[in-house]
C-alpha cells in the first residue's frame, strides 16, 4: 500500500485557504491546471511509497513513538511558491523548525521499521494546490496570488499516517483519494487507531 505521513490542517484553516484558492482559480490558465481538492489538503512529513502490509504494525509503533517525543507546535498556512513549472503550493509558517524535526522523525521511524526509504531531499513543507498537466501554463501569476496569504494559526497536535489511492486510468475513484490509516497525538503517551468500523481506541 502507498503510504505517507502528514500534518492535516483543521477545518478553519482549510476554509480560509479555499477562499484564497477560489481567487487563484479565476486567473488565466487556471482551468488547464489540475487542482487538488480541499478534502485532500495536507503537508507531507515523509513519503514512504509502497509499503508491504507486513511492515505496517512496526511502522505504526515507531510512528507512535515518534509522535510522543515531539510536543505540539503552532503552524499557519502562509505564502506559497512553485516547483519549477509543475506544482503550485502553499507554504507554512510559525513552527517550521518543529515541523522539520517531526518530519525527520517520521522518516527515521520508517527506515527503522524496514521501509526502504529513498534519499531524502531537505524538508520543504508545502501543501500542493495545483499541478501543471501540460507544462504550458505560466505558474508565476499563481505564485504571486498566493504569496501574500497568511492564514489563521493552529496547534499541530497529531501525526497522521495516510494511505494514497492512485487514480486508475479512466475509472472514477470510488474511494477517497487519501485515507487516514492512523493518527497519534503529539507529546502524548497513548495513540489512537482509526479505521472504518474498527475500534476507536487501542
Ligand atoms: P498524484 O501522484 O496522483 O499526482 P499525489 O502526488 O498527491 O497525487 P502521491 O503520489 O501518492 O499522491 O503522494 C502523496 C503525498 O506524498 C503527496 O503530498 C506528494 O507530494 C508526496 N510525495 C509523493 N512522492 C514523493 C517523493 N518521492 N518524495 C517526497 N514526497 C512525495
Ligand atoms: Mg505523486
Amino acid at each position: 500500500m502507498r503510504l505517507f505521513s502528514a500534518v492535516l490542517p483543521p477545518e478553519g484553516a482549510v476554509r480560509e485557504l479555499a477562499a484564497e484558492v477560489a481567487g487563484l482559480r479565476t486567473l488565466p490558465g487556471a482551468d488547464r491546471l489540475r487542482w487538488t481538492g480541499r478534502a485532500d489538503w495536507h503537508f507531507t512529513l515523509a513519503f514512504y511509497g509502497e509499503v508491504h502490509p507486513e511492515l505496517l504494525p512496526e511502522l505504526c509503533e515507531r510512528l507512535a513513538r515518534a509522535a510522543r517525543r515531539h510536543p505540539p507546535y503552532p503552524l499557519r498556512i502562509a505564502g506559497g511558491g512553485r516547483f519549477a513549472d509543475r506544482v503550485v503550493w502553499a507554504g507554512a509558517e510559525g513552527g517550521r523548525p518543529a515541523m522539520g524535526r517531526l518530519a525527520d522523525s517520521a522518516s527515521a521511524a520508517a527506515r527503522r521499521a524496514g521501509v526502504p526509504m529513498k534519499e531524502q531531499r531537505p524538508y520543504a513543507p508545502h501543501l500542493t494546490l495545483a499541478r501543471n498537466r501540460t507544462a504550458g501554463v505560466d505558474l508565476r501569476p499563481f505564485v504571486a496570488g498566493i504569496e501574500g496569504f497568511r492564514g489563521q494559526e493552529w496547534t499541530v497536535g497529531e501525526l497522521v499516517l495516510v494511505r494514497s489511492h492512485l487514480p486508475v486510468d479512466g475509472v472514477a475513484g470510488q474511494r477517497p483519494r487519501y485515507e487516514t490509516v492512523a493518527a497519534w497525538p503529539l507529546g502524548n503517551r497513548d495513540g489512537r487507531l482509526r479505521s472504518k468500523g474498527g475500534p476507536q481506541d487501542s
